[in-house]
């Protein structure tokens, strides 16, 4: 069945869940535009003889929610609220446009489910981002806001205001993705000594980028004389740069936030500057946003604060907008969901593929903490193994696995089965999909990452209408369901280690939901996974590893995605 109206028929079309009647005579297509974006986008749009473009910025959410059965594309910025209810009226609905990257105002689920185009357009304030930061670390190095406002004050204070150069700087940059690759390539401009510390990023990209390497993070702090995050803002990130990595900064150092608040830790970064080891600090971003009230940093002249304006430019809405429309315009055209969030699987291709993908997300997940903490992080190749009756299917299981592998990598909102690939390619990951060599029938799934000299290998079976299972992890073959959060203990297969963990686990209040305990023979090396409701306590890991006869104690909290 073809949707109402569409010029070209598309596998788009065929993807999304048809409400619409059947009809003969092409009709426009109708595209609402919700909120202010930049002109250009709009005029893209407009351009195309097929569709209809009605601008209401500041339509009342009522009368959204009464025209909305009229539209074949919505696009807008954060201020509509696509909800759930509007989208089950929207009956032509094909695509939601975000000109922007968050998607928190878009249910996103129920669009899936409805098999509705979800596309934002993620990469167009990467440079407005660099440029902010050689502004704000020009600014602070020249003391530019002190001049301006003595000046304004009628006075003349050269003699206090000898500042220094970014020229010869050692610039440390934690996360080298769009945001830390653009800020090394200016860098370089101003003759800075450029590292960064990223290790889900392979040596082509430092090459390519003329960045150093940094093997740890200690090693980064230590070297850099500004230091500068460009990481999402993740589990392993959040109070990344705290008391501890601040000490290890030279001192005179200076700190640079505009990823995200809670990533440098603000208490022990004021310390800091307070006891004089650090010069100042550049801060875009704060945990609770706008910031109101007396913050600790204000009225700190080497503080420079900005309002979270990373994005805010001419050029970055611009961007923004045109990038959208033009995937909106795309995805209405031609069936190009290359951009869509959602686009891979809408409608009932989820609900019966929904256990394999769930599997190979989460495969993959176990398999990269796994290598994580053998200190093998750099992901140089990913290989599927699926099982006859998922073969038809491997792409998108590839696209779950590579999400699995990258998730808290990357921006969770960013991550989806239609780019995930493209993502982990990008890093470097080989991906491949091969025979699995299973029974004939068979819905099994293998996951292998290759890092280094480490391999890990995780599988299981996704029969149709039951919870996936994993049944293997490296050697040892195990059944557990991939859900909340796991524990893979190692330990020697002695009498007692059972026990001993289920003690430790009861006294720090943790619920086992299952324990699987598998060992290659009696009296060698043996591997427990344990599957737990909700997050592990802090310190339950190091609780563990403290144990007699437990050698490694990997925890793994699977994201929401499938
Ligand atoms: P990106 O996904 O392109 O790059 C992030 C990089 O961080 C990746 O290369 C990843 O490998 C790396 N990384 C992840 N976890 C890491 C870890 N534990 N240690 C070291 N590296 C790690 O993202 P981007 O577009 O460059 O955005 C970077 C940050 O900037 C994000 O937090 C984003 O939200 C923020 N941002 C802020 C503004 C603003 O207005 N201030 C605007 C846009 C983006």
């Amino acid at each position: 069945m073809v949707r109402a109206g569409l010029p070209h028929p598309s596998p788009f079309l065929h993807r999304a869940r048809v409400r619409s009647s059947t009809v003969s005579v092409p009709v426009p297509l109708r595209i609402l535009v919700t909120d202010e974006i930049d002109r250009e986008g709009v005029d893209l749009l407009r351009a195309v003889p097929a569709f209809d473009v009605d601008e209401l910025p500041t339509l009342p959410a009522a009368d959204l929610l009464e025209r909305i059965d009229q539209y074949d594309a919505i696009v807008g910025r954060s201020a509509t609220r696509v909800t759930e209810a509007l989208l089950r009226r929207a009956r032509r609905l094909k695509v939601v446009g975000r000109a922007g990257v968050g998607i928190d105002n878009i249910a996103i689920d129920v669009a899936t489910e409805l098999g509705i185009a979800v596309i934002n357009a993620p990469a167009g304030n990467t440079v407005a981002v660099a440029e902010l930061f050689f502004g704000a670390m020009i600014s602070l190095l020249r003391h530019l806001t002190r001049a301006d406002s003595s000046m304004h004050a009628g006075r003349w204070e050269r003699s206090e205001l000898l500042g220094t150069e970014l020229r010869g700087k050692a610039l440390g940059i934690v996360g080298l993705g769009r945001i830390g690759g653009e800020v090394a390539h200016r860098a370089h401009a101003f003759g800075m000594d450029v590292q960064a510390f990223d290790p889900y990023v392979g040596d082509e990209r430092f090459a390519a980028l003329r960045v150093k390497r940094a093997h740890t993070l200690d090693a980064l702090l230590e070297a850099a004389q500004i230091l500068s995050v460009h990481v999402p803002l993740t589990d392993e990130t959040t109070g990344m740069i705290d008391a501890a990595a601040l000490a290890r900064l030279r001192s005179g150092a200076i700190v640079v936030n505009m990823a995200r608040g809670g990533i440098v830790d603000d208490d022990a970064l004021r310390a800091a500057i307070d006891r004089g080891h650090l010069a100042g600090a550049v801060l875009d971003v704060f945990v609770k946003e706008p910031l109101t009230g007396d913050h600790a940093f204000r009225g700190y002249d080497n503080v420079v604060l900005t309002p979270h304006i990373g994005a805010s430019s001419a050029e970055a809405q611009r961007n923004v907008a045109v990038d959208a429309c033009a995937a909106v315009r795309d995805a209405l055209l031609n069936g190009d969901l290359s951009r869509s969030l959602n686009g891979a699987l809408a409608g009932e291709d989820a609900v019966t593929l929904g256990p394999a993908l769930l599997l190979a997300r989460r495969a993959a997940t176990v398999a990269r903490a796994l290598l994580a903490d053998r200190g093998a992080t750099a992901i140089a190749s990913l290989t599927l193994k699926t099982g006859d009756d998922l073969t038809s299917s491997a792409a998108a299981l590839l696209a779950a696995a590579a999400a699995g592998m990258l998730e808290g990598v990357v921006e969770a909102e960013r991550l989806n089965l239609i780019n995930a690939r493209s993502m982990a390619t990008a890093r470097g990951v080989v991906l491949a999909h091969g025979e699995g060599g299973f029974a004939p029938h068979s819905r099994a799934i293998e996951v292998r990452l290759v890092a280094g000299v480490h391999a890990m290998r995780v599988g299981g079976v996704a029969a149709l209408d039951m919870t996936p299972r994993l049944t293997r992890i490296a050697d040892f073959h195990v059944d557990v369901a991939p859900r909340g959060t796991l524990l893979v203990l190692t330990n020697y297969d002695v009498p007692g280690v059972i026990g001993r963990v289920g003690t430790t686990l009861a006294e720090a209040g943790v619920n086992i939901a299952e324990y699987h305990q598998a060992r290659l023979a009696a009296g060698g090396e043996a591997l427990a996974v344990i599957s737990i409701d909700g997050a592990p306590p802090a310190h339950v890991r190091e609780r563990l590893m403290a144990l007699r006869d437990i050698r490694s104690v990997t925890v793994v909290k699977f994201g929401e995605g499938a």
